[in-house]
């Protein structure tokens, strides 16, 4: 696990811009993972991870897309899109429904789908890992006959850097 400095057991926040070497070894563990799941880490797949990475926070795909395109001028959307939709089905990025955005989980390849809180100004996303408080809005949900369609739950909200801005 990339993320250990961490010393909050209950929220994690993104991890922002990492430096390189974080990144390179997220990259590693990321490789090894997808190896051990028999799915393939191409260098496609990798790149827009690491792009994820880098900017360390929820970001566009149109974003993605641009920034591929310094990289490789002829980058067409499907590419970063199949990429993207590889990436979630092995549960080392989350879509971002609230802002249609995309990001790398706290946990990387330990996601234990708590909840994702999402700043709606910058797409800072934290990680509030809370099985119980999961668990027991889960049992609710069901309650009402509905079934959840994701494994995670995304709550809506404003990061402390964008509050302060705004008071
Ligand atoms: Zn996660
Ligand atoms: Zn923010």
């Amino acid at each position: 696990m990339f993320n250990t400095s961490s010393r909050i057991p209950t929220a994690r926040t993104a991890p922002g811009s990492l430096p390189v070497a974080d990144i390179t070894q997220a990259l590693q563990i990321a490789h090894a993972y997808c190896q051990e799941r028999s799915e393939l880490l191409t260098p496609l797949r990798k790149k827009v991870l690491s792009l994820l990475l880098q900017s360390g926070r929820a970001t566009k795909a149109y974003t993605l897309l641009d920034e591929m395109r310094k990289i490789h001028p002829g980058s067409a959307p499907p590419t970063v899109y199949r990429a993207l939709d590889f990436l979630q089905s092995v549960e080392l990025v989350h879509r971002i429904e609230s802002i249609n955005a995309f990001s790398v989980c706290h946990d990387l390849t330990h996601c234990r789908h708590g909840i994702l809180i999402v700043c709606q100004s910058c797409g800072e996303v934290a990680e509030v890992d809370g099985p119980g408080v999961h668990h027991e809005l889960v049992n609710k949900i069901q309650s009402t006959g509905f079934t959840l369609v994701r494994g995670e739950l995304e709550l809506k909200g404003f990061c402390v850097k964008c509050t302060a801005k705004t008071m």
